[in-house]
């Protein structure tokens, strides 16, 4: 149930299966439709080297800005829906490859720590394709616990990861 206030969240976009920059155009669509929720900004797509020491394709990475009226949770919950949606396999590995990772950056100034939901995501310190878009989108952002974006983001100097368009 959609409260009566905005808030902005940040949503963090991931693919390296099946026409990875086709998966986030059309899922940035996605977000745009949850209910009670706008995409304000997309940031440009990002080519970046898989994580986690698995062998898998590279990965496609962006950062959508969102203003909603649900909460956290109820933005998880749609989140989520999406990647089900996009035939994202269920209890697949962890840093493997996928379809489509969605995960919820930042909500609002809040700090969540519940087993289904951290926020803010907990790898956005050492994450570059994380920190990339998301200084693109909202270089003044201050992300609670870790401070502003472009402060974060700068400290890399090797960043192993593209611009794509
Ligand atoms: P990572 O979270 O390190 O990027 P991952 O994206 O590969 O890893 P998933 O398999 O997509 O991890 O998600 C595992 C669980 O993480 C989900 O079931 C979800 O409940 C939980 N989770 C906790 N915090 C968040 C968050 N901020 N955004 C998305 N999922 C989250
Ligand atoms: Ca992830
Ligand atoms: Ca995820």
């Amino acid at each position: 149930m959609a409260g009566a206030h905005w808030y902005p969240a940040y949503v963090g976009l991931g693919s390296n299966l099946q026409g990875p920059a086709r998966q986030l155009e059309n899922s940035f669509e996605l977000l745009d439709a949850i209910p009670d929720t706008r995409l304000i900004l997309r940031s440009s797509l990002y080519r970046s080297a898989p994580f986690g020491g698995i062998e898998q394709p590279d990965f496609v990475n962006a950062v959508a800005a969102l203003l909603t009226r649900l909460s956290a949770m109820e933005l998880l919950a749609e989140l989520q829906g999406i990647e089900r949606a996009r035939g994202r396999a269920q209890g697949g590995v962890r840093w493997g490859p996928r379809v489509l990772d969605l995960d919820l950056l930042v909500y609002s100034s809040q700090e969540i720590d519940d087993p289904r939901l951290s926020v803010p995501h907990p790898g956005i310190a050492e994450r570059n394709f994380v920190l990339l878009p998301l200084a693109e989108v909202a270089p003044d952002l201050t992300v609670p616990g870790l401070g502003r974006v472009a402060s974060i983001a700068v400290n890399f100097s090797e960043p192993g990861i593209s611009l794509i368009a």
